[in-house]
């Protein structure tokens, strides 16, 4: 049964998209990385006939995976396209990475929790997303050494905007980050040149808090 993408799922995956676009998703690159994503192969088996629901479900560690809507609203805002240098932070259950390998980036996901990280290398590479780069670490820090990227995405409740994810922005590339305690402001700050970010704001999201660093 693990692993298999059978038509029930699909069809389900269909009325999910719906419910997206009802919801106010727009860009069909992302409604259609969606709807060829087997989201249920990303969940313990239990959750297989919930997983097309615009739910968040635990995935282990206390975490969970993000709704499918927080998902997709946090990618229009990224405007992934083809080859983009993307940067991802909490890679967790690997959805989203999947969903911005599909896209077409070259991504480098970073998550704290070693029992996640270890799974989600295992799993990828199984349904056949192949990011550049899974990392164990901090994603306060960011990945120095790869940047610029063209889009960065945090994936869990930041307190604050880390500098080093701002510097780390190519010029006219984005930043998409949950900024707050429960509930948090959805922040997109769009790097101008060298020294200006133009910030907007769009509504509230509920997300697991980001794990402070444990050195
Ligand atoms: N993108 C994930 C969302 C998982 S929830 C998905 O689609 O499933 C948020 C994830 O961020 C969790 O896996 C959590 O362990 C991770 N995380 C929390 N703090 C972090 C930090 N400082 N650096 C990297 N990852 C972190």
């Amino acid at each position: 049964m693990l692993h298999k993408d059978l038509p029930k799922h699909q069809g389900k995956r269909k009325l999910l998209v719906e419910t997206l676009m009802k919801k106010g998703i727009k860009d069909t690159a992302v409604l259609t990385a969606i709807n060829s994503i087997p989201r249920h192969l990303f969940l313990d088996s239990s959750f297989e006939n919930h997983a097309y629901q615009d739910k968040a479900f635990p995935i282990g560690a206390s975490q969970t995976i993000s709704h499918p809507f927080t998902v997709a609203f946090q990618t229009e805002l990224m405007q992934v396209k083809k080859g983009d240098k993307v940067l991802e932070i909490g890679t967790g259950s690997g959805y989203q990475t999947a969903v911005l390998c599909t896209l077409g980036a070259k991504v480098y996901s970073i998550e704290r929790q070693q029992e996640l990280f270890k799974s989600t290398q295992k799993l990828l590479p199984k349904l056949n997303y192949r990011p550049k780069r899974l990392i164990f670490g901090d994603g306060y820090k960011g990945l120095p050494e790869e940047a610029p990227f063209q889009s960065i995405i945090v994936t869990a409740g930041a307190p604050f905007v880390p500098k080093a994810l701002l510097s780390q922005v190519a010029i006219g590339g984005r930043l998409v980050i949950p900024v707050g305690n429960d509930p948090q402001i959805m922040h997109l700050y769009i790097r101008t040149d060298e020294k200006t970010f133009q910030k907007q704001e769009f509504g509230e999201f509920r997300f697991v808090p980001m794990l402070a660093d444990k050195n």
